[in-house]
């Protein structure tokens, strides 16, 4: 048993911020590894937060519900970029917090993000800060439309992109992100690219560090809708991108799991899109296909001890996100057809309510041959009855 640094007869207790899906995954590898957890979230049953006694459903905002979650937890983690570095920094005068408020603060902010990988010498498209419309109409200008105009906070599944193919549309992505309150906004060259890549890493707060191979990502919409593992490139431009990854870790000084995203352009290049300081949807295919799944690592990063291998057990991998298709009650109403493929794997969130797009579960199915995976899980995916 991982004993409580408070009371050696009680299993650690590893507070998570946020209860959605990757604090409900990250949750359940607690569970197996005799920890226990406690959930903070503005919602009471969150799909994390269901499933322990230690639900804090006011949030991190109401000051005595965020003590009493400090107060339930030995060490704190978090599932989502979002929250203010700030009150991680309060958190951090009484537990331990991974990633730090350092961390966050360094990669929070897109554009804060982009100078931080920048100065440490890493590759990504060209960007800018837009704060007003005759800045984004030079930028465009300068690198030629079409631009991405992104939210430089709180962006999420492409929610704060707006791609910009002529000055009208510039005009609406101000309208749009401008709307009631200024959202301060990043300018980006639109990458022409042969394939999104995403990588994983691991770095433990006892400085040991360790990556997944480098994943496939297809979006649809802005939305990761389907991950394919390995990617289908050549192991040099993997190694590569794997090389890439660490170095975004190491520069921002994380501990605990990160996404890494990256763009291969028709030229050969690569150049990083953006990092995620948590478990990542281009790693659920861990779980079933690598000796030690993101989450598993996740907590063995947090907590110092040894880092499992992440190599993966099986050839390949295919994961396709279950998203929702209209508002409301988003589950698939009959699974029967998707389990009748043996081999796949289903995981549903729990989510009290769907809206188009939403992630409300996922797929994975491993195997030897990536054609015929792919076959497989997409015939399995396209007899879901929604
Ligand atoms: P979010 O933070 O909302 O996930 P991202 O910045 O990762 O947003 O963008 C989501 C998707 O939008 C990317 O995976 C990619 O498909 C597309 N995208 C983002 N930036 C660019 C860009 N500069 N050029 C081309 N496509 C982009």
């Amino acid at each position: 048993m991982i004993k409580s640094n408070n009371d050696d007869n009680m299993p650690i207790v590893l507070g998570i911020l946020g209860g959605g899906q990757l604090a409900k995954m990250l949750a359940l590898e607690a569970y197996k590894m005799g920890l226990n957890i406690a959930i903070i979230e503005k919602t009471a049953q969150s799909p994390a937060g269901e499933i322990t006694q230690n639900e804090f459903p006011a949030g991190w905002d109401d000051k005595s519900e965020l003590e009493k979650f400090i107060q339930a937890s030995d060490i704190v983690t978090l599932e989502n970029e979002f929250i203010d570095p700030e009150i991680l920094a309060q958190i951090e005068k009484k537990r331990t917090v991974f990633p730090s408020s350092k961390t966050i603060s360094l990669i929070q902010d897109k554009f804060i993000q982009k100078e931080t990988f920048k100065s440490h010498g890493i590759n990504l498209p060209n960007y800018a800060k837009l704060d007003n419309t005759a800045e984004a109409k030079e930028f465009a200008e300068n690198n030629s439309f079409p631009i991405v105009i992104k939210t430089r906070k709180y962006g999420y599944d492409g929610y704060g992109n707006f791609t910009a193919r002529n000055h009208g549309d510039i005009e609406k992505a101000f309208q749009k992100f401008h709307d009631g309150e200024i959202r301060p906004l990043l300018g980006e060259s639109f990458v022409d690219f042969e394939c999104e890549l995403a990588v994983m890493v691991v770095r433990s707060s006892n400085g040991e560090q360790a990556c997944y191979p480098c994943v496939e990502t297809i979006q649809e919409n802005h939305i990761c809708h389907k991950v394919i593992a390995p990617a289908g490139i050549s192991k040099e431009i993997r190694n590569k991108a794997q090389n890439i990854a660490l170095e975004c870790v190491r520069a921002i000084d994380g501990v605990g799991v990160f996404g890494v995203e990256l763009f291969l352009t028709k030229q050969g290049d690569l150049l990083v899109n953006e990092i995620a300081p948590r478990p990542h949807n281009s790693g659920h295919y861990t779980i079933e296909a690598c000796h030690t799944s993101q989450f598993e690592n996740a907590i063995r990063g947090l907590l110092g001890l040894p880092l499992g291998s992440c190599q993966m057990r099986t050839g390949v991998a295919v994961m396709i996100n279950l998203l929702g298709k209209k508002e409301g009650n988003g589950v698939p109403q009959d699974v029967r057809g998707l389990l009748s493929h043996p081999k796949v794997k289903l995981h549903l969130y729990n989510k009290k309510s769907s809206r188009i797009g939403r992630k409300m579960g996922h797929i994975t199915l491993t195997g030897d041959n990536i054609e015929d995976v792919l076959k497989e899980i997409n015939l399995a995916y396209d007899s879901l009855v929604w």
